[in-house]
């Protein structure tokens, strides 16, 4: 069986490592927000070149506290993508405002700036791109919007530790961005897991006081806060993550491009592409297909996992009924749904098994 993403193996490959982690946070017995989550948040930061990283509970708490820290809320809108994890605008929905899509780029399935212009109304507060897959979302000019209507840009990197964007590490692009470190998340861990970078210092103070029960000083409370902390054991694990990841997401791009190499002549196959001044990482690797069920059959039946993102668009979704989108309101984001699927792909995915994959595909013909 190959797996979608094997997580034991690259969880194998550093067992000591963490295994010698946890140990010291058993040993040294300061078991929440300790030193750990200090190195962790530190060294983060430092990479991403940001003043702050805010380590909390999950990446859906990270979206949530950020919004929250800016004061988003009732009656403000937030314009993000349909073709992203419910999570996305799930955030934007807990905390009382509303999610307003706009489509996506056909080619890297990324928020299109073009959509976001007419979608602005005078209750816009920010723009949520999600850099879906791996790929970096069109900063500059999801920026020069921002700019101009005076609204907060906060990437949802969730999808893309690691990734860059013109020699800028993604996390570093906008006014916030936020991680998971759900464990198939480029950078993950054993559990849940999440940080916000951010070079706006109030605010990295407001998410930290939102953390920990609206308070800065212990039993004072300001506001109503949560309770969402990174764990020590968590952020043990990924101290030692962080030194594989970027080797991790070379690995990655390796192994996407002996899928390029050998895929491109298939007929009824569309491979990913990468825009030039940017780096993907591969979180996914989607393919689309006008024959997607029966490649996904063919897979399958020789013991190939593979994965739909996503089949349903959020403006289709049930829980936004309410707001009387419908079908073919965004094509480019529908027809992704009905087309693209994911084929294995994870930093020690070995040859043999890509090459397995390699010839289905091609002995299908793509269809
Ligand atoms: C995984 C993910 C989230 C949520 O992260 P959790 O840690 O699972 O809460 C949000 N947005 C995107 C795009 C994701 O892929």
């Amino acid at each position: 069986m190959i797996n979608l993403v094997n997580l034991k193996r690259q969880f194998q490959s550093v067992k000591e490592e963490i295994l010698q982690g946890i140990n010291d946070v058993i040993d040294n017995g300061n078991y929440i927000l300790g030193p750990k989550v200090k190195e962790l948040e530190e060294k983060i930061a430092r990479k991403l070149g940001v003043l702050e990283a805010i380590a909390v509970a999950n990446g859906t708490d990270a979206l949530i506290l950020t919004l929250e820290a800016y004061g988003i809320g009732k009656g403000d809108e937030v314009i993000t993508t349909p073709f992203t994890f419910f999570a996305t605008a799930e955030a934007i929905s807990r905390v009382g405002a509303i999610p307003v899509f706009a489509d996506v780029n056909p080619l890297t399935f990324n928020l299109n700036p073009k959509e976001i212009e007419k979608n602005i109304t005078s209750s816009t507060k920010a723009i949520i791109p999600v850099h879906i897959f791996g790929q970096p979302a069109d900063m500059d000019e999801i920026n020069e919007i921002a700019k101009k209507y005076g609204l907060l840009v906060i990437e949802d990197a969730c999808q893309a530790f690691g990734a860059t964007y013109k020699d800028q590490w993604v996390g570093s692009l906008g006014d916030a961005a936020c991680f998971s470190f759900f464990p198939t998340k480029n950078l993950g861990t054993v559990g849940d897991g999440g940080v916000i970078t951010t070079s706006d210092i109030k605010l990295a103070d407001k998410i930290r006081n939102l953390r920990t029960h609206g308070t800065t000083k212990k039993y004072y409370h300001d506001r109503i806060g949560y309770n969402s902390r990174l764990d020590e054991i968590h952020a043990a694990i990924l101290l030692v993550n962080l030194t594989k990841i970027d080797q991790w997401n070379v690995e990655r791009r390796r192994i996407a491009d002996r899928y390029r190499h050998f895929l491109k002549e298939v007929p009824n196959l569309q491979l990913p592409s990468e825009a030039y001044d940017r780096t993907h990482i591969y979180h996914l690797f989607c393919i689309e297909s006008n024959f997607r069920d029966e490649i996904i059959n063919a897979l399958a039946k020789e013991q190939i996992q593979t994965g739909i993102y996503y089949p349903r668009c959020l403006h289709l979704q049930e829980v936004y009924r309410s707001f009387n989108y419908k079908e073919g309101d965004f094509p480019i984001s529908e027809s992704l749904s009905e087309r693209l699927f994911a084929i294995p792909l994870d930093p020690f995915l070995s040859e043999s098994e890509q090459d397995r994959i390699i010839d289905i595909l091609c002995d299908m013909g793509g269809a």
